[in-house]
């Protein structure tokens, strides 16, 4: 939700955010339109209706950088359109109309294909960085080391067998009674057995870090063209329930191993006393693949434990050579566990660039009707595969439309690609309409213009200044000009409708806005009513006339519309400033639990609703004042029939 702040947004951000919000909504609107097109190309091509194909691409990246100065296209839609259209064009096929620019379409694919993939692998590099650091860090530690061999064995020697039940019990108190056998020294009595074990454990960590860097850095070095087919059949989209591991997958089971080791892993235990099925353990270790997802339990190994216990009981019984030494492989293993996990992110970026290498192939794929010869389940189909909840792994699989169609689906999926394409495209059109209005004002509301718009009329270029008109399709007149305009229409055929000299796009006369930022006029001020509070002067102007309202006729009621909740907000703030009782509207919540206590309470004079949600079931009648506060652009028909209504324009903050 866009109003979750407990302070009152101000005119200027309730713009901002208005408009940021229409930029997203148009981007959805253009984003489903685009599929549409793209669809119907492929239509059209299955049709081998050659030029209409053509066309629907051309429009594709005709309205990508129509609206790039409001909006971005889909970088992969863009793709597809580019793709598939340098595909026709090659094909031979006669008399396609060609256009400028069409030697470039191929070029264009392979720098949108070249960028997708770069910031993937900016990624890898970055976190390669990382790990080298880490593992720089390590090896100029281990350089500082004193003496050859390793200090444990030495401070033990200056302890005598009893020490090892010291640190065992010191071990097991962690430890309930009945899982006392999981513990690393359990089996451990004497000192010599604690040698073994820790020569043992230290060995393992190295040789495991070691495949653990060894493994993930042979993964970088190959293309991630040779890994993409197997990680398709493993994790991308596989087809069969035990698919094959792919050498990206792999690699991870050595981060599991290594994991094993270093930290001590508290819900490990849980694994191997619950005794649960082999594939519940599998899909939970899958799971683990982000560096986030276990980071509670990343405890310290009891390894680290022991050689802790070892290097604080023997400070003052060692040399400064073996303290020294001590100290070094304490940072060695902090240093390790850093790089332990950076090692696990720069894995998961190389398994990201391999995804996104797909997700480029998948894009430039044409809805098309399946080969005789093609089996009749293709690969598309999504294969249940064995998945739990909070899996990330298994939850990176790309989700792929169907894009292989049976003959007798074809003119089912072009008509749904044509009832999508009409609405929305009309969807988009009113956005952008909203988006151009909603920038107008925001521009008037500058407080360098003083309220006045800067924005030339189109037709006969002078500011609009405090008052102009808008269309639905956003566009702007003075209203010299709209008055022009509304004047030769109502002559002309069309009745009651003026097409927008800019965009052909129709308005009914009704539907036209009309904009006006003058600040309260000077009568205004010789009023007895007092506004309270440091309100926007639009808010102040909406209390003013409600206060008016309330000193003529303490009961009467009035209804205040607006489209969106943020201006009801700010309103709803100034009226409960100045004592005006009132009740808010909301979708759903106590919708009729409000709207019968301002219908049956008389102290209750104000009804503040969302124009999209309250209208509906609502006799308007009730109200003897409606209030329409801008911004606002197309009114509900409804609206127009009750007689006395305030139209309120945006004014400066
Ligand atoms: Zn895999
Ligand atoms: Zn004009
Ligand atoms: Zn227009």
């Amino acid at each position: 939700k866009l109003s979750s702040q407990n302070r009152p947004l101000n005119m200027v951000e309730v713009m901002e955010r208005l408009v940021e919000r229409t930029k997203m909504q148009a981007e959805d609107s253009h984003r489903i339109l685009v599929k549409a097109r793209n669809g119907l190309a492929a239509v059209h091509v299955i049709r081998e209706e050659w030029s209409e194909a053509v066309q629907h691409y051309r429009e594709v990246l005709q309205s990508a950088s129509e609206h790039a100065h409001q909006f971005k296209t889909d970088s992969l839609q863009r793709l597809h359109a580019l793709h598939n259209l340098h595909e026709l064009l090659s094909a031979g096929h006669s008399e396609l109309p060609q256009a400028i620019g069409d030697t470039e379409l191929q070029e264009q694919a392979n720098q949108i294909k070249h960028r997708y993939l770069q910031q993937y692998s900016n990624k890898v590099a970055d976190a390669r960085k990382e790990c080298d650091e880490n593992s720089n860090q390590i090896t100029q530690l281990e350089e500082t080391r004193n003496m050859k061999s390793d200090w444990w064995l030495a401070a033990l020697q200056a302890f005598q067998d009893d020490f090892v039940a010291e640190v065992r019990d010191e071990l097991l108190s962690k430890y309930s009674r009945f899982e006392e056998h999981k513990c690393l020294l359990y089996h451990v009595t004497s000192k010599s057995q604690l040698k073994t074990m820790l020569q043992s454990r230290n060995k393992m960590l190295h040789r495991q870090r070691q495949s653990m860097m060894k493994g993930v850095q042979s993964l970088a070095d190959v293309d991630p063209k040779e890994v993409l087919e197997a990680a398709i059949d493993c994790h991308l989209r596989p087809t069969e329930r035990e698919p094959p591991q792919c050498k990206i997958c792999a690699i991870h089971d050595l981060f599991e191993d290594f994991e094993k080791n270093l930290f001590f892993m508290t819900d490990q235990k849980h694994d191997r006393t619950t005794g649960v099925s082999q594939e519940t353990a599998d899909v939970k270790e899958k799971a683990q693949v982000k560096a986030t997802a276990r980071k509670g339990n990343w405890g310290q190994s009891e390894v680290e434990r022991v050689l802790k216990y070892l290097q604080t009981r023997s400070l003052s019984k060692v040399s400064q050579d073996v303290y020294e030494d001590a100290q070094t492989h304490m940072k060695v293993l902090e240093g390790m566990k850093k790089e332990f996990k950076n090692y696990r992110i720069y894995w998961r970026c190389i398994f990201d660039l391999v995804s996104g290498l797909d997700e480029v192939n998948m894009a430039t794929l044409r809805l098309r009707v399946r080969y005789p010869d093609e089996e009749i389940s293709p690969k598309t189909k999504k294969i249940k595969k064995k998945k739990k909840e909070g899996d990330n792994l298994l939850d990176n699989q790309i989700e792929v439309p169907k894009y292989i169609l049976e003959d007798h689906e074809v003119s089912q999926e072009e008509l749904k690609f044509k009832s999508e394409k009409i609405v929305y495209e009309n969807e988009l059109r009113v956005k952008l309409g909203q988006l151009l209005y909603l920038q107008n004002l925001q521009k008037s509301n500058k407080s360098s213009t003083g309220g006045k718009n800067p924005e030339p009329c189109p037709i006969c270029q002078s500011p609009l200044g405090e008052e102009w008109a808008v269309l639905l399709c956003g566009h702007c007149f003075c209203r010299h000009c709209i008055n022009l305009i509304t004047t030769n229409m109502v002559i002309g055929l069309k009745r009651g409708a003026v097409n927008c000299p800019m965009c052909r796009q129709p308005t009914m006369v009704r539907d036209i806005s009309y904009v006006d930022t003058k600040a309260p006029s000077v009568q205004d001020e010789e009023d007895d009513v007092k506004v309270v509070g440091s309100l926007s002067s639009k808010t102040e102007e909406v209390v003013r006339v409600m206060l008016r309202i309330k000193a003529d006729d303490p009961n009467a009621k009035v209804l205040v519309f607006s489209s969106w909740n943020e201006v009801l907000d700010v309103i709803a703030d100034g009226l409960a400033q100045n004592g005006i009782p009132y009740r808010m509207l909301h979708k759903g919540k106590k919708f009729q639990l409000h709207l019968s206590s301002f219908r049956s309470r008389s102290e209750i004079t104000a009804l503040l609703l969302p124009i999209t949600s309250g209208a509906n079931g609502l006799n308007l009648t009730e109200a003897g004042h409606v209030f329409l506060v801008d911004p606002l652009l197309n009114p509900a028909a409804e609206l127009q029939a009750v007689g006395r209504i305030h139209r309120m324009g945006q004014t400066k903050s």
